[in-house]
């Protein structure tokens, strides 16, 4: 797919970048592996302060880089700066916990006195950063702060969609202070994985997307022997319980389906609602739902942004119909949209049978999926009844109830009385077909360092 700039909300076709040849990646990758070879020997001070440099920049020009997101992928201009907001955040984690988190870790081990076994966190080399469109800056900064923090160097192939934002986010780094090859954006094709992949300089692969990138890239590093990290799709289980607080819960789950026009990976897409309190809750979800108003993505005003292209909308209305076609039932929810704009008009499923395709499916954009649970043990069920495990939420007034129901679901991450979340200092990552690996704190930072023992053995002991 060729790198191009296309406004959604407008339509016009704004800027094409040229796909990178072969010549062009073995040069950045050269760049890169030098740049590498430095910058492993900086200090921890070096590196927090280009992480908070970056963080500054942000903060300082955030209408600049948050206008970017909204004129290339559609997103509310409210949502491109809280994402602004984000990143920085994950920058200064960083420069502020990195040093210490990276920290070497002393083992007692028998017959070694207590600071000779240490287990040292190394960097590797070049890391491939394969990055979605949903959230431009923050898909990328959760691997490159952590590994510009352990020592490695970023080689980035973004969603082609989003080819500006790629771009700015390297000259952040470059105004930051980075080194030339230190974080490197290449407008790199499909097929240009198996040549990064292949070459012995790059060390390992971390990928936001689909499943079907993540199977794609996975099997490539596994070829040549090297370490992945995917983070895949997410179908949300948002689990009311007969005990919460039906209006509250069916505003969090409005927010939480609809934000970034339902374009998240940890959007709550399965609503799953106890059977007592499902009436209710549906009215209150309907109002909320209808109330939503779609238009330019610039205006405050807007609280429906439209899909990120025109493909991604045709994509999803395919979706609907095949829904329909398996015998749900399709409801559509508010005012009609702007015909300007690749805007898709809420959906509700219901009726949706066990087991079928739309069970399965990730729906990405703004349809919702509602089940009718019989109890809390049902809710539970239908929860885990799906290929992913990304995130979840439960709905609850019992706390320790809420705990044990969120301890039963198959998933990463669970958040009580909200949507799952987005936070510099709470890892991210999910089980089962939403992938494996984990970002942010400690658990990131860790995923593509040489955890590395140095032991001082005593002379004169023995070895066996
Ligand atoms: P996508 O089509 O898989 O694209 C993601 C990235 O992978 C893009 O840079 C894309 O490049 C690249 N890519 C796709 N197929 C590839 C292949 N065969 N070889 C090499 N690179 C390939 O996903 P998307 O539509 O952009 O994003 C939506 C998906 O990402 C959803 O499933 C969502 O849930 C998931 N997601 C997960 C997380 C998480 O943290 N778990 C976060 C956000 C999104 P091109 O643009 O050039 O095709």
């Amino acid at each position: 797919m060729a790198y191009a700039t296309t406004n959604p909300y407008t339509g016009e076709a704004v800027k094409e970048f040229p796909t990178a040849t072969a010549e062009q990646i073995d040069g950045a990758i050269e760049k890169a592996d030098a740049t590498f070879r430095q910058w492993r020997t900086t200090s921890p001070r070096r590196r927090a302060d280009l992480l908070q440099k970056a963080a500054d920049l942000l903060r300082t020009d955030h209408r600049h880089y948050a206008e970017v997101l909204t004129r290339e992928m559609g997103k509310l201009i409210s949502e491109a700066e809280a994402e602004v907001e984000v990143t920085a955040q994950i920058f200064e984690y960083y420069a502020r916990h990195g040093a210490q988190l990276l920290a070497p870790r002393y083992i007692k081990a028998e017959g070694y006195g207590d600071t000779d076994v240490a287990l040292v966190n190394d960097p590797m080399g070049i890391i491939y950063t394969v990055e979605p469109w949903n959230f431009p800056y923050y898909q990328i900064v959760r691997t490159t702060a952590p590994l510009v923090t352990d020592g490695n160097v970023v080689l980035l192939k973004q969603a082609s969609i989003v080819p500006q934002a790629a771009a700015e986010f390297q000259d952040l780094m470059l105004r930051a202070g980075a080194p030339e090859g230190l974080f490197t954006n290449i407008y790199a094709s499909h097929d240009a994985s198996e040549q990064i992949l292949g070459d012995p300089r790059v060390r390992g692969v971390a990928l936001t997307g689909s499943e079907g990138a993540g199977a794609s890239i996975a099997a490539i590093a596994a070829k040549n022997l090297k370490k992945s990290t995917l983070e895949l799709g997410g179908s949300d289980a948002f689990v009311v319980l007969d005990d919460a607080d039906v209006a509250k819960a069916a505003d969090w789950a409005v927010l939480g389906r609809h934000w970034n026009a339902g374009q998240v990976c940890t959007s709550s897409k399965r609503l799953i609602v106890v059977d007592s309190v499902y009436d209710e809750f549906l009215e209150h979800y309907r109002k909320g739902v209808a109330g939503l108003v779609a238009g330019d993505p610039m205006d405050p005003a807007t609280t429906l942004a439209p899909l990120s292209s025109q493909q991604a909308a045709d994509a999803l209305a395919e979706q609907v119909e095949a829904a329909r076609d398996e015998g749900v039932t399709v409801e559509t929810i508010g005012a009609p949209v702007p015909e300007q704009g690749a805007f898709v008009r809420p959906v509700l499923l219901t009726d949706i049978p066990e087991g079928s395709e739309t069970a399965r499916t990730e729906f990405f954009g703004p349809v919702t999926q509602l089940y009718r649970a019989a109890d809390e043990e049902d809710a539970v069920r239908i929860a885990n009844a799906s290929p992913f495990g990304l995130g979840g939420s439960v709905f609850s007034s019992d706390i320790a109830r809420a705990q044990d129901v969120a301890r039963r679901m198959d998933t990463g991450m669970v958040f009580i009385n909200q949507p799952t979340g987005v936070a510099p200092d709470i890892p991210f990552g999910g089980v089962k077909r939403s992938g494996y690996g984990r970002e942010l704190l400690d658990l990131g930072l860790k995923e593509f360092v040489n955890q590395k023992v140095v032991a001082v053995a005593d002379i004169d002991g023995s070895f066996f």
